[in-house]
């Protein structure tokens, strides 16, 4: 009997399996076997690999309300969600997979004595290590870019979410030739065997800390890394922004998934001359963010993915309380099985109060005022290690452009949360990530271009 690990509903504590767990001796066959078949693979024309992607799109769309009650299962996100985590990513595959085809369109730059093009070639074997809060998205956002450039996979989904990741890879194996994804089960430590592993790349969802891991462990062989990690994103509200609907934004987007998103809005910084209002509105909109079965409609947050994040987000508001942060509702844990905690509301949060810094990942929103000046709002929202999302609120057009430049972030939601369309690139900045997913410049990095000069 191989060893297993426990695969637990958070909302009611019960064992849904015992997941065997890969030794590393199958995830270096897992890479192997990969590897054998990604030359093949790679042959392959692209358009053809194109269809196949659009064909488990399809299959994925079929199967959304059966996958999405695994994920509210597995992970505890509402039921409403989880389908939904399925339909939006099934309804987009194929747009994806016709951006990826474009990116990597072979390029014919002009010269007067050379015919010279630049192909862009896969890299061989990609491992795509994932996490459990949007279980089928994040695993997808590596998996089909690297698919359709002709990279073979070693798939490691969450130990969260490990049904999940098996029936995405069994929806992905309909469609490919044998060999071309591999799955692989386990936690962090399966994770550190496969990026040892023989493989060139690693795509990487996860905490910032488990990045720096990765890294490192990468160095010696140079592989290839794309690591989309944690953030601390901020949101700035001036004294002329619309209260009602700032607060709203910021209630939505720190509870939103039961606080469990990597761009959350996990600090919101205030104007003193509108901050009574807004809090007022804060804890008015938090109030109807009640906890409860996931599976039931009308429900807006189920429990924590886990025991242990439950006591993360806890002890955490704690120690902000502690500090000196003043405990608006919340802040307690529910009782029974599961690992509910309710949405929690913080004032008073000093910049230099603990929780102003470490990624919370719990439905926690927290407020600190200040001055209403620019340069303030943007030194505050920028002090951080972080750089991932951040949002600013003002009703002067003006300011918005040159708070919104001078915010360190991947991507600025102005006057609204963060948008962007199917075709910008998701990216870090700072310690927040290290390359990007989607956009041409994300579907590249699954490759590697080479030039072919022809004498004339
Ligand atoms: P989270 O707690 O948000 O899931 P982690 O960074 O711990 O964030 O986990 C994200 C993914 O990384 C999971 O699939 C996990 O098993 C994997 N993982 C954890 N530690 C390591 C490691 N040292 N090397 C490779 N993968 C890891």
């Amino acid at each position: 009997m191989s060893p297993t690990f426990p695969d637990i509903d958070p909302s009611t504590g019960e064992t849904i399996a015992d997941i065997p767990f890969a030794s590393p001796e199958q995830v270096e066959a897992a890479a192997a076997d990969a590897r054998a078949a990604a030359e093949a693979w790679s042959a392959e024309p692209i358009q053809e690999r194109a269809a196949r992607l659009e064909r488990f799109g399809e299959l994925l769309a079929a199967d959304a309300e059966e996958l999405g009650a695994l994920i509210t299962r597995e992970m505890g996100k509402t039921l409403r969600s989880a389908v939904g985590e399925v339909k939006s990513y099934a309804g987009s595959v194929a747009d994806e997979v016709d951006q990826v085809v474009a990116a990597l369109a072979p390029e014919r730059p002009a010269s007067s004595t050379q015919d010279v093009t630049v192909v862009r070639e896969p890299l061989g074997v990609v491992a795509a290590i994932t996490p459990w809060n949007f279980p089928v998205g994040m695993p997808l956002s590596i998996l089909t870019p690297a698919l359709v450039a002709g990279n073979a996979v070693v798939f490691k989904p969450s130990e969260h979410t490990p049904l999940v990741g098996a029936r995405l890879a069994e929806l992905l194996q309909q469609v490919l030739p044998a060999g071309v994804l591999q799955l692989v089960q386990g936690a962090g430590d399966v994770g550190a065997e496969l990026v040892r592993s023989d493989v060139d790349m690693i795509g990487f969802v996860g905490s910032r800390d488990t990045g720096a891991r990765i890294m490192s462990e990468a160095a010696g062989s140079l592989k290839r890394l794309v690591l989309e990690l944690g953030g601390k994103d901020p949101l700035v509200v001036f004294g002329d922004a619309d209260v009602d609907e700032a607060a709203r934004c910021a209630v939505d987007h720190s509870l939103r998934n039961t606080g469990q998103v990597c761009c959350s809005i996990e600090r919101v910084y205030v104007a003193d001359e509108i901050a009574d209002a807004f809090e007022a509105k804060v804890e008015e909109l938090a109030r109807s963010w009640t906890h409860g079965d996931p599976r039931e409609k009308g429900t807006k947050m189920g429990p924590l993915v886990s025991a242990g994040q439950r006591d993360r987000v806890d002890a955490q508001v704690r120690a902000a309380v502690e500090a000196g942060a003043r405990l608006v509702m919340g802040g307690e844990p529910a009782e029974g099985p599961g690992c509910f905690y309710p949405a929690t509301v913080l004032t008073g949060v000093a910049q230099d109060n603990p929780i102003t810094h470490a990624e919370t990942f719990g439905p926690v929103v927290s407020v600190t005022r200040f001055d209403g000046s620019e340069d303030e709002g943007v030194r505050l929202a920028n002090d951080t290690i972080y750089g991932l999302g951040a949002n600013v609120w003002t009703a002067d057009a003006e300011r918005a452009q040159r708070v919104a430049r001078r915010l360190r972030a991947g991507q600025v939601g102005v006057n609204r949360y963060l948008g962007g369309t199917s075709t910008t690139p998701w990216v870090g900045a700072r310690q927040s990530g290290f390359g990007f997913l989607g956009g041409a410049d994300g579907h590249r990095q699954f490759t590697v271009p080479k030039t072919i000069a022809v004498a004339r």
